[in-house]
């Protein structure tokens, strides 16, 4: 079946190597479709504060349980090259926005339903393609018509938005607690640069202890780091710290030459140590000097320097992480310093209280009461390790939309709301194109119509029904009306302030239409022979194989 090219002579011309194997044409299209489908449907059960977990299960027996799109698509260890596909999607909208994981992957998988669909009715891919591309801009368009803007200084506003990220996951009993968290944890690390408000999340740590109760979860004003201090003579807390920050070992160097040191007396051993304590010591008064009473190390700490160290009073960690020395430079002000004798006292940073506290049994060093630190920390607790991860993924969730607000200020309704509104705007819009296009791009309006179908089919409601119930509102001039998930019945979003950034949509939508696009551009798919491999050949030739028992 590897043959590719005609025949010659009778003879047929192989170009590719035995064993491969190809899908052509409409086999191609249909394969990849169904896998991107059976994708989607996946995950769709999640969508919304009254979707449904998943229980994953590795080959090692170790259990997620979540309901983070992103999260069941990595861990569902996806195989056939559609299927991975929809899954960067899931990935880019983690990674740009932090949110709006499922929704993306759910609309890719309507919009290739429906381009199914115009397949079969003999419609060219190129058609489709255009006409989604066009839809897609529109969107954008529509979407910032129909936006809400959120001033910075609204912090209820901003912790509305996080709470609305936050329900319906696992964590939900923290909801209150945690948008409050987020939202003091990303404006304190905001940044104006050329009047822009910019957002580096990476200096939002957030460490896990499993323990206590999730409503422990708290915001430190500066750095927890999982480690201890390196000698137990050195005091457990320092007040008013004068922070030293180290990317160089406090050891004597080994020689970097291959040099063979001869001791052939017992002086002259007597005489190399003592020389080597000597440098030790002088490492350690040098720091002293500095007027430094704390020093994070990002190498090793020789034992006798640590002794220095100890009698000098100071409070030493070692080898903590290259990601952690640049979050305590942010959150302390003190500068990295890469040699030991280059370090002097306006490379200090300060923070009031620098504490090791024990945390479920564990040492943690806490560095607190920074001054408008750059650089803070959430630590969550919870009692068992799938409350805490589930937390963590939430709450990244949450500085994901509250970030994304500050930046761009701006919002629109959730609930379905404005899913609604793009599908009657779009359908308006597919009347001025006429053509064949007119139809892909009402097609890519009734695949939008999938996020308010889920939602009203998650409590229970029927989707048709409340579909053209919400419909017939925003055309009566109802435009804020949403599928109210709690309550199971259609309410007005922004009384219920149903809000969630612009952002969201407008990554959602234009990523569910590229990689839809993508997929209907490919008309061939050539499998390299994965001689040796279980299985072989095309991968996954039944839609969904490939890591997806029952789908
Ligand atoms: P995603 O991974 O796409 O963020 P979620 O499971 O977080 O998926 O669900 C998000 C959807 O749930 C959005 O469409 C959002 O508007 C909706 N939603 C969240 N909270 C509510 C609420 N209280 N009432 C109605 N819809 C809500
Ligand atoms: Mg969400």
């Amino acid at each position: 079946m590897a043959q590719l090219g005609g025949q010659l002579g009778g003879q047929p011309i192989l170009v590719l190597p035995e064993g491969a194997q190809r899908l052509l044409g409409r086999d191609a299209q249909r394969t990849n479709i169904s896998v991107a489908r059976a994708v989607a449907s996946a995950i769709r059960t999640t969508l919304g504060p009254k979707g449904m977990d998943k229980m994953l299960v590795d080959d090692l027996g170790d259990i997620v349980i979540t309901n983070d799109g992103a999260t069941i698509l990595d861990e569902m260890n996806i195989e056939h090259p559609a299927g991975k596909m929809m899954v960067e999607v899931a990935k880019t909208q983690d990674e740009e926005v932090g949110d709006g994981t499922t929704t993306a992957v759910v609309i890719a998988g309507e919009l290739l339903k429906n381009a199914e669909e115009m397949l079969d009715q003999k419609i060219h891919p190129s058609l489709i393609v255009r006409g989604y591309s066009m839809a897609s801009d529109k969107c954008i368009e529509i979407l910032n018509k129909n936006s809400i803007k959120v001033s910075p200084e609204d912090d209820e506003k901003l912790k509305q938005i996080a709470k609305i990220s936050l329900t319906g996951k696992g964590a939900a009993r923290g909801g209150e607690k945690f948008a409050e968290i987020v939202v003091k944890a990303v404006k304190q690390v905001a940044e104006t640069r050329n009047g822009k408000l910019i957002i580096d999340k990476d200096y939002i740590k957030v460490e896990k202890k499993q323990g206590g109760d999730v409503l422990d979860t708290e915001l430190i004003n500066g750095i927890v780091i999982d480690k201890e201090r390196v000698h137990s003579g050195m005091p457990k807390l320092v007040k008013n710290a004068k922070i030293g920050l180290l990317d160089a070992a406090l050891e004597v160097k080994e020689t970097e030459t291959n040099a063979e040191i001869r001791i052939t007396s017992p002086e002259q051993l007597q005489g190399f140590l003592e020389q080597e304590e000597k440098m030790l010591k002088d490492m350690v008064e040098h720091i002293k000097s500095t007027g430094a009473n704390v020093i994070f190390c990002q190498k090793g700490i020789d034992d006798l320097a640590q002794h220095f160290l100890a009698k000098e009073g100071i409070f030493a960690v070692r080898r903590v992480k290259k990601s952690d020395m640049e979050k305590l430079s942010k959150a302390t002000g003190a500068k990295v310093i890469t040699s030991i004798k280059d370090l002097s006292s306006t490379d200090l940073g300060e923070a009031g209280r620098i504490e090791e506290k024990k945390i479920a049994g564990e040492n943690m060093v806490f560095i607190e009461d920074c001054k408008e630190p750059k650089a803070v920390t959430i630590l969550i607790r919870g009692g068992t390790e799938h409350v805490v991860d589930e937390a963590e993924r939430s709450i990244d969730d949450a500085i994901g939309v509250v970030a994304s607000t500050l930046e761009d200020g701006k919002v629109v309704l959730g609930g379905g709301c404005i899913e609604t509104e793009l599908s009657l705007e779009l359908e308006d819009y597919a009347k001025t194109i006429g053509g064949r296009e007119q139809l892909a791009i009402m097609n890519f309006a009734k695949a939008i119509e999938v996020i308010p179908r889920t939602l009203a089919e998650s409590t229970g409601m029927d989707p048709i029904d409340t579909l053209v119930d919400l419909k017939a509102k925003h055309q009566q001039g109802n435009k804020t009306y949403g599928v109210d998930v709690l309550k199971a019945k259609a309410a007005d979003m922004e009384k219920l302030k149903v809000l969630e950034p612009t952002r969201i949509k407008e990554q959602a939508i234009a990523s569910a239409s590229e990689v839809a696009e993508m997929i209907l551009r490919i008309d061939d798919i050539i499998a390299a022979s994965s001689k040796g491999k279980e299985g072989g050949g095309m991968p996954g030739g039944m839609p969904g194989a490939g890591g997806m028992p029952g789908y």
